[in-house]
């Protein structure tokens, strides 16, 4: 019945059934919860950033990651555990905070990304997604100098290799965003006029319709995966287990595996190392109205030295940021929401004016508090090719905090390779 097997409906998983669909393969998609796009995708900072290609292992790392464990309330938390994952990744992550791999990382991310900024304006194109879309670009700011001097010295990399981030001045920030004008701390930034924001929950839930009404994509929801049968150097099946209890085996030509945080787990079942370790964020949806919208930026905007992005997404403000390396752990807690609330109303007083932001019960019930984990590799490149144990089991996973901006990139990478391979052994 199904000719591909995609494991999980997140942004990568219906990207690559879409454009495998499109192709003429048979193809059916898994996943836990009831719709597309109900995890890591659901509620992300929404900005597509080729500008934000630099990985977060970069050489000043390491001494602002120290300096961010002694704050009190930082963007970064980090919570040791006995997992040998864990351990595993921090050795590896400092090893990519070099120069070198940085760089080389940096350029790797940056051609995925535009390749793939490229594929969604085609994409939308062609299928007529809506998805609150803005095309105004990405403005990354700075409150210190050297912070910012840094940023300058990447823009120039990556202006290099075809992503025009330029610096920009006080006066010209104003310009651009002009919601920014009373914020006399910021010194300068960095303005990428290609890169855009959107709804990345509402563009893949567009996108998983599309496929199913349109290329006759089967969704299998509220579907559990359970394992991977394997025989012989191939995978044979799938193991679900279906919203009833129901346990079945699904059979397949091929599976791609875009599982987010989870993929390292089933491929560990298989004897498969993923080096994937979840770093968590969060993010909240701050509600736009006749009268705060006019002090909400237009502009999609990244605030690098706390870690938060902003983005204008119709109705709503969306912030989000934070991360912790604390395990598979998803509750949500007001304490780690508290710092995006102050930190944007700092910025955006107008956007919260009459609000009761403080008030912790206001905040959990009203501003749609967020919290999910970032599938990181140590690079932040994703893992994007045919799995080495098995012939017929693909990977297109690891996509850390750019899961959006490459989605549509690395779908068409992996679509490429299965072409080629299946050219070459047929
Ligand atoms: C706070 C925050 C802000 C972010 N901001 C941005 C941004 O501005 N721009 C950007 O580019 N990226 C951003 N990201 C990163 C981006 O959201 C992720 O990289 C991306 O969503 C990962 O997509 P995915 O398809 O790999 O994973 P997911 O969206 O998590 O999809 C994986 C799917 O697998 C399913 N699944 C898992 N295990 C099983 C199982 N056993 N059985 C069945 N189904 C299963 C899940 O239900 C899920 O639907 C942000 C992330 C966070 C947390």
């Amino acid at each position: 019945m199904c000719d591909v097997i995609v494991l999980g409906a997140g942004i990568t998983g219906v990207t690559t059934a879409y454009l495998l669909a499109k192709e003429g393969r048979k193809v059916c998609v898994i996943d836990r919860e009831p719709a597309a796009a109900m995890e890591t995708t659901y509620a992300n900072g929404g900005q597509i950033s080729v500008s934000h290609a630099e990985p977060w292992a970069h050489p000043g790392a390491p001494a602002q990651v120290l300096k961010w464990l002694a704050r009190k309330e930082s963007p970064l938390y980090f919570s040791p555990r006995a997992d040998w994952r864990q351990w595993v990744w921090l050795a590896s992550w400092l090893g990519q905070c070099r120069r070198s791999a940085a760089d080389r990382n940096t350029v790797a991310i940056l051609d995925i990304a535009l390749r793939s900024r490229e594929l969604y304006r085609e994409v939308r194109e062609a299928e007529g997604i809506q998805y609150h879309l803005k095309s105004l670009g990405i403005l990354h700011f700075y409150r210190v100098r050297r912070e910012f001097e840094n940023a300058c010295r990447m823009a120039d990399l990556m202006t290099l290799h075809g992503c025009t981030r330029r610096p920009v001045s006080r006066e010209e920030i104003d310009r651009i965003e002009p919601a920014l004008a009373r914020n006399r701390d910021i010194v300068g930034g960095t303005f990428t006029g290609e890169d855009e924001s959107g709804d990345a929950r509402q563009f893949t839930q567009a996108l998983a319709e599309i496929c199913e009404s349109k290329y006759g994509v089967r969704f299998f929801y509220r579907t559990r995966i359970d394992d991977l049968a394997a025989a012989g150097g191939r995978i044979e099946a799938v193991r679900i287990t279906g919203s009833g209890g129901r346990k079945d085996d699904l059979r397949a030509r091929d599976f791609i595996l875009c599982l987010g945080s989870y993929s390292p787990l089933l491929a560990g079942k298989l004897g498969i190392f993923l080096n994937i370790y979840p770093a968590k964020g969060y993010s909240i949806s701050v509600p736009l109205n006749e009268s705060n919208e006019r002090y909400a930026p237009r502009v999609s905007l990244t605030d690098d030295e706390n870690k938060l992005v902003y983005s204008h997404l119709g109705t709503h403000l969306r912030i989000a940021g934070t991360a912790e390396l604390a395990g598979w752990n998803t509750t949500l807690s007001y304490h780690r929401i508290r710092p995006l609330v102050e930190k944007s109303a700092e910025l955006f007083p107008g956007v919260f004016e009459g609000m009761d932001y403080r008030n912790p019960d206001w905040v959990m019930g009203r501003l749609a508090p967020w919290t999910c984990l970032r599938p990181s590799t140590p690079s932040n490149v994703p893992y994007v090719g045919r799995s080495r144990k098995f012939h017929n089991l693909w990977l297109n996973t690891g996509h850390g905090t750019l899961g959006w901006t490459m989605g549509m990139g690395t779908a068409a990478m992996l679509a490429g390779m299965m072409g080629e391979y299946t050219r070459r052994h047929e």
